[in-house]
C-alpha cells in the first residue's frame, strides 16, 4: 500500500547575502536564485540582518539586485531583526518598513545577555524575548528559538547549551500559544537548529520534540535555511523533512502575504 506523504511546500524564508558582511562572497542574489531553482524551491525570501539602524541602507544593495533579477521563483524581500540590547526593542518601525519596501520581517534574540552563567536565568531571558518577539506586530517569524552563538559561550567558558530538553515544558507550551494567538510563525531553522552534522543526532531529536509541542499548541511554522554560504542552501531539506515528520498541513506553513518582489507568475502580473 502506498503511504500518502504530507505535501510540505518547498520554501526558504531565511537567506543572507554578501552585503551585510555576515554571509560570504558566494551569497550573490543571482547565484542564490539559481541554486534555489536547482533545489526546486517554490518561493524564497532574502532576509539580511538589521542589528542597528545605520546598517539599514546596505539593504538597498539587495533591493537593486532584486530589481534586475530574472527568475521563475517568487522572491520576497525581507529582513532579520535583532534586539538592540537586553529588554530593548528591534531597530525597526512601520515607517522604515514602508520606506525601504520591506515585505516581511523575521526576528529574535541573538545573545545570552548573561553577566555570569546561570541556566535558569538564561532560559528565562530567552523565553521573555521569544514572547516579546511574537507580540511585536512587525515581526512575522520568530527565528531559531534556543540557538546560541558558540563563540559567546566559549569566550566566557560557560557550559555549552547542548540540549533543548532543559527548557521547561510550560515555556514551550506558552510560546506555542502566544505564537498561535499573535499569528507569528515559529522558525524551523535548518542550520541553526536542525543540522545533525553540527549538533548531533540527540540534539536534533530533542529539538524536533520541542517543535512538536509547539505544533500541539496550534502554532504555524516558517522554513528557513539561514544560509551564509551558497553550499548551505541545500540544508533547507532538514527543515522540510521535519515539517513532514510532524505531519504539518500546508496551512500551518507560513509564507508572506501578497505578491513577491520579483519572479513567479503572480510577480510578473503585478509588475506589468
Ligand atoms: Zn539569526
Ligand atoms: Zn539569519
Amino acid at each position: 500500500m502506498k503511504e500518502s506523504m504530507t505535501a510540505i511546500p518547498r520554501l526558504d524564508f531565511h537567506i543572507h547575502t554578501k552585503y551585510l558582511g555576515c554571509a560570504n562572497e558566494t551569497m550573490e542574489v543571482p547565484a542564490i536564485a539559481q541554486e534555489c531553482e536547482r533545489l526546486g524551491l517554490e518561493a524564497l525570501g532574502i532576509t539580511d540582518h538589521v542589528n542597528s539602524l545605520d546598517r539599514l541602507p546596505l539593504h538597498l544593495n539587495i533591493k537593486r539586485d532584486l530589481e534586475v533579477l530574472e527568475t521563475q521563483i517568487p522572491v520576497y524581500f525581507g529582513v532579520e531583526l535583532n534586539f538592540t540590547g537586553l529588554d530593548e526593542g528591534f531597530p525597526f518601525s512601520a515607517e522604515l518598513k514602508e520606506e525601504y519596501g520591506i515585505q516581511f520581517a523575521i526576528g529574535g534574540i541573538h545573545n545570552a545577555y548573561l553577566e555570569s552563567y546561570d541556566l535558569e536565568t538564561l532560559l528565562e531571558i530567552q523565553h521573555r524575548h521569544h514572547l516579546k518577539t511574537c507580540r511585536d506586530p512587525l515581526v512575522d517569524v520568530l527565528v531559531h528559538p534556543y540557538w546560541f552563538w558558540k563563540g559567546e559561550f566559549d569566550s566566557h567558558n560557560w557550559p555549552w547549551f547542548d540540549s533543548v530538553a532543559v527548557v521547561p515544558e510550560s515555556h514551550v507550551r506558552e510560546l506555542g500559544q502566544v505564537a498561535r494567538e499573535t499569528g507569528t510563525a515559529i522558525e524551523m531553522n535548518a542550520t541553526a537548529s536542525l543540522a545533525k552534522e553540527a549538533f548531533g543526532e540527540d540534539y536534533v531529536k530533542e529539538y524536533v520534540e520541542f517543535l512538536s509541542i509547539i505544533a500541539e499548541e496550534g502554532a504555524s511554522f516558517s522554513l528557513g535555511s539561514d544560509s551564509h554560504d551558497i553550499g548551505s542552501l541545500r540544508e533547507i531539506r532538514n527543515a522540510w523533512q521535519v515539517a513532514e515528520q510532524l505531519n504539518l498541513t500546508e496551512d500551518r506553513i507560513w509564507r508572506p502575504q501578497g505578491a513577491p518582489f520579483v519572479g513567479g507568475e503572480i510577480g510578473r502580473e503585478t509588475r506589468q
